[in-house]
């Protein structure tokens, strides 16, 4: 055995057995099960916490995910608020959760026109109070300025895709872009929702490299690919849209060559047999993580239950944590509820 290998088994030892502890000069991040919406939580090496969207409306969600922050990733504020794009369950819980944890900085792909018919206006106002009126519009190439902590490789998130647009588009560019012969690929109906607007990032941890794009859907999400990677290979893929098939475009998939997924589904929602089936066929992916079971699909259209956190509908809103290692070549990914811990290196 290495003197690097001792070094990170007993770094993972630590923070696998110590799950309150967070993991000092690692990276971690945590998906709150929100019963398929999204809140994914970031706290950085320099103890920066940044939240990808709050769940639903109502106390569930706010309440799950100040649990998380406080008791077990360890800080008492959000730095950084992300919201991927203005659906319900996605922003629904910011409101409440400013109100259970100061948050210091909001992030957005812009407000929106309203009226629109996928979007509730009483919660882009909750979300205005909530901001003060103060938020930082993100387009593509953008990044948001992070801390760094001296002896660890640098933190970054750039931004790939934001309001249907991706990296070297004008503003005003067309959701549709046929750039590929594969009759698989061939373009969807034009997606007129929000969804489409998702913002899709990449953080960086030295050479480890995560991928989220909110609810970005299958037109737009093409276009980071073709008939360029704009976005390149990375490390781990937030399964998109809570896995459902109206995104996952597999060009992009194979393009971003993750080896770990995480999809942050819920019982009756996402987790779709034909997302599930891509990534289990996808040949980079190692292992794919699941918020929930899906209830209503056959246990071998679903992940591993030693890598799913909740098996029932009615269920304690089990997370899911991954920590990267100090120096970012590696990173382990964990199921508390099932005791499940798994390592992977950096690509
Ligand atoms: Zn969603």
């Amino acid at each position: 055995m290495t003197w690097a290998t001792l070094v990170l088994i007993i770094f993972f030892a630590l923070s696998s057995t110590l799950w309150g502890v967070p993991a000092a000069g690692g990276l971690d991040i945590f998906w709150c099960d929100v019963e398929g919406g999204a809140a994914t939580l970031i706290v950085t090496p320099a103890r920066e916490a940044l939240l990808v969207d709050s769940g639903w409306p109502g106390e569930r969600d706010p309440e799950r995910i100040a649990k998380l922050a406080r008791e077990v990733a360890g800080i008492q504020q959000i730095d950084h608020y992300i919201t991927s794009h203005w659906h319900t369950d996605h922003f629904g819980g910011i409101q409440r959760l400013a109100e259970l944890i100061p948050i210091k900085n909001f992030y957005d792909h812009g407000f929106p026109q309203l009226p629109q018919s996928d979007i509730t206006p009483q919660l882009v106002d909750n979300y205005k109070r909530a901001s003060k009126g103060k938020t930082t519009l993100l387009k593509p190439g953008d990044q948001i300025r992070l801390k760094q902590l001296q002896g660890t490789p640098n933190v970054t998130l750039r931004v790939y895709a934001a309001h249907g647009v991706v990296s070297g588009e004008k503003s005003d560019a067309g959701q549709i872009r046929e750039c590929s012969a594969n009759p698989k690929h061939e373009a969807k109906a034009l997606d007129n929702s929000d969804n489409a607007r998702s913002l899709a990032f990449v953080l960086a941890f030295g050479d480890w490299e995560f991928f989220d794009a909110g609810d970005l859907t299958w037109n737009v999400e093409h276009k980071l690919v073709c008939p360029k990677n704009l976005v390149g290979p990375v490390d781990v893929y937030q399964v998109t849209h809570h896995g459902l098939d109206a995104s996952n475009h597999p060009a992009l998939i194979q393009a971003l060559q993750p080896r770990v997924a995480v999809m942050n589904n819920g019982a009756k929602k996402g987790g779709t047999e034909a997302v599930v089936r891509l990534l289990k066929s996808t040949p980079s992916i190692e292992a794919l993580f699941a918020v929930h079971r899906n209830v209503q699909t056959k246990p071998e259209d679903n992940a591993d239950p030693a890598l799913t956190a909740n098996d029932v509908e009615q269920c304690s809103g089990e997370y899911i944590r991954l920590t990267v290692a100090p120096d970012g070549k590696s990173y382990m990914v964990a199921v508390p509820s099932k005791k499940t811990t798994r390592t992977f290196s950096t690509k």
